[in-house]
């Protein structure tokens, strides 16, 4: 029997009340005329949702609003929202996120990358955006795999994984994306499943409310491609929250945490620096003042 199908009466009510709630949240303002193709059951949906619902909570206009993607499932993203959309090269949402910011300081603006984008040609762009603290928000949809090109060992797939690439296992060493991004600077850091839309929404709220760079990765099932390691039952299983006495204002605490063995998900850690046109702005009036 297929689950989403109505099987009576009762459940054609409920579907109803489903499909009047979301109408009337104001989600769908944020709806492109385009359908999502992501394949039935990834993740991603569930974090698209996620971030429409705290843009939405927030009372973001869609002409406020600018998506920047790189390449990779993750990649079409803007596609499927109404809003300022660039979809750009691999690994270089990131610049592009920047100059948008920096040009139109007045947007939203939010980088959509995944793990192949982000941790791997683009991972140089990750350091710089987070050192000068960019006021933008990365999202970073981890499945662990190359899902657009059927399912390689990604920067993020674990020693020994068989993928469509490595099928006796990947050799290498997996990245830590929260560990990274909290060693190179990011002022926000958290991470959040798609699993858990409420929790993901939380955070994204906290990290669009944030002035600087927050970096929030999701970890997200590649329904398709990874039958092994992130699926729902394995992160069902596997995600917990942060101890309730963690401290994210204490940095050593935050990158002790990315060192446990359980996959925590929260706010890691916060920080307020000034932010990359701040600085730029103190740097243009130390340049009028010494001529
Ligand atoms: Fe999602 Fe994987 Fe399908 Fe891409 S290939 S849309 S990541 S399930
Ligand atoms: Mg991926």
């Amino acid at each position: 029997m297929n689950e989403q199908h109505p099987t009576s009466e009762t459940d054609v009510h409920y579907l109803d009340e489903e499909i009047r709630s979301v109408q009337e949240s104001g989600i769908l303002e944020y709806r492109s005329g385009q359908l999502p193709t992501w394949c039935p059951g990834c993740g991603h949906f569930g974090i698209s949702t996620a971030l429409t619902e705290a843009i939405n909570e927030l009372s973001i206009g869609t002409h406020e609003l600018c998506i920047v993607s790189g390449i990779g499932c993750t990649g079409r993203y803007p596609f499927f929202a109404k809003a300022y959309g660039i979809h750009t090269l691999h690994g270089r949402s990131l610049p592009v996120a920047t100059g948008a910011k920096t040009a139109r300081p007045d947007l939203t603006v939010i980088a959509a990358t995944g793990d192949g984008d982000c941790m791997g040609i683009g991972i140089g762009h990750l350091s710089h955006a987070a050192r000068r603290n960019v006021d933008i928000l990365c999202v970073m949809f981890d499945n662990n795999i190359y899902g657009l090109t059927k399912g390689q060992t990604s920067p993020t797939t674990p020693n020994l994984q068989v993928t469509n690439s490595h099928p006796y296992g990947s050799p290498d060493t997996p990245l830590q994306p929260v560990r990274y991004a909290l060693a190179v600077g990011a002022t926000f850091v958290a991470r959040g499943y798609s699993g858990r839309p409420k929790d993901m929404q939380t955070l994204f709220r906290e990290a669009l409310q944030h002035r600087g760079f927050s970096f929030v990765h999701i970890l997200t099932p590649c329904v398709t491609f990874d039958k092994r390691n992130y699926t729902y039952e394995r992160l069902d299983e596997r995600v917990m929250p942060l101890p309730k006495r963690h401290d994210y204002s204490d940095y050593h605490m935050a990158m002790d945490r990315t060192i446990d063995e359980e996959l925590f998900v929260g706010l890691f850690y916060k920080e307020d620096r000034p932010t990359f046109s701040e600085q730029m702005d103190a740097y243009a009036e130390r340049a009028r003042e010494k001529k």
